[in-house]
């Protein structure tokens, strides 16, 4: 059999069949196909992969398209694949250069693979175009209308939670401003909770919450719940009047903390326990008049409006020494020196 020592393509001496030469010629390394599709959102710019919408970089989704549609032939060992990603406007070619083994001698193949961007709208933006939502965050202040600082505030803390969560679905639908507050749309019911938690446990104030059956979705009965938080009656900075007592609040959450201004003490209270105070004036209405007499239990300060000499009891908090300027407030529950910031 003189036939089979011989390469029936080159004609070179063979052990049989094709040359060494001649099988790696005709041996297919990879196969894949010359184009290939990828989605892109048109809004947010996340892709489609693996049946699913995920974050990430053009390139990657460009090498993780081709890779999964890359066939190496079975026979080939030892394989290292390197992709190389071009942009060439809507089209993302990669160059894909394959290294192997195959019956013991080195093999290589480089292919050029287009993965044509389509786009259209993600599961997410889809949602939001269609006004879903699930949840609505409606802060409130106890009679009065929160602050331009609050209601920015709150809207911090609402973009600082949905941005901090891993679930892609998570996402602020719309900011309403409204005179009494503001109601903060969001989806899922979970990043509502959370932020009308972070809300109440930053001010301090109360949170309740009520689920409405909005309908039925898929087949199920589908609820929106509105997160009511109601922010404390007061501000730091205020001065108030409960009981006999006039607090000038140094602090708000949960726990209230503030000076005495009658005595000078220290102030701490729950905020469910400052039912019946009522608002005297602010700290920035505090006038700078001078400390003209000190004595162990009393002072004497001239009124800042009309220079006379008026005798107050000495808060404890009252280090300055005559002829010092100090910060007085005049309320209807009387005039009251400051303590220093
Ligand atoms: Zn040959
Ligand atoms: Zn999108």
């Amino acid at each position: 059999m003189t036939s089979s020592l011989f390469c029936p393509n080159c004609g070179r001496r063979s052990e049989g069949g094709l040359c060494a030469q001649c099988f790696l010629e005709r041996f297919d390394l990879v196969k894949c196909s010359s184009i290939l599709g990828a989605k892109i959102c048109t809004t947010c710019g996340s892709f489609f992969q693996d049946r699913k919408w995920v974050e990430c970089d053009p390139h990657g989704l460009a090498i993780s398209t081709v890779r999964s549609q890359l066939n190496i032939n079975p026979a080939a060992e030892d394989v290292h694949v390197a992709f190389e990603p071009e942009t060439l406007g809507e089209i993302m070619r990669v160059h894909v250069h394959v290294d192997a083994v195959v019956k013991g001698m080195a093999a290589s193949k480089d292919v050029d693979v287009d993965v044509r961007i389509e786009r259209e709208s993600c599961d997410r933006c889809r949602r939001i175009a269609g006004g879903y939502y699930e949840g609505i965050v409606q802060v409130r202040a106890e009679n009065r209308f929160p602050t331009s600082e609050e209601r920015s505030r709150c809207k911090e803390i609402a973009a600082a939670i949905i941005n901090q969560k891993s679930d892609r679905m998570a996402f602020i639908l719309d900011i309403r401003e409204l005179k009494e507050g503001i109601d903060i749309y969001v989806a899922p019911i979970h990043a509502g909770k959370q932020i009308s938690k972070a809300i109440t446990e930053e001010f301090g104030g109360k949170l309740s919450e009520a689920a409405k059956l909005a309908g039925r979705r898929d087949g199920r009965e589908f609820y929106r719940v509105s997160f009511a938080v109601r922010l404390p009656q007061f501000l730091v900075g205020d001065i108030i009047s409960l009981g006999d007592h006039v607090i000038d609040i140094a602090r708000m959450g949960k726990r209230v903390v503030g000076r005495n201004l009658k005595t000078g003490a220290q102030f701490t209270s729950d905020v469910d326990d400052l039912g019946g105070a009522e608002l005297l004036c602010h700290r920035s209405d505090a006038q700078t008049t001078v400390l003209t007499m000190v004595q162990d239990d009393e002072i004497q300060v001239l009124d800042p409006d009309s220079y006379e000499p008026r005798t107050l009891p000495r808060p404890a908090f009252l280090k300055a020494e005559s002829g010092a300027e100090i910060s007085v407030v005049k309320t209807r529950k009387g005039m009251f020196v400051l303590p220093e910031n």
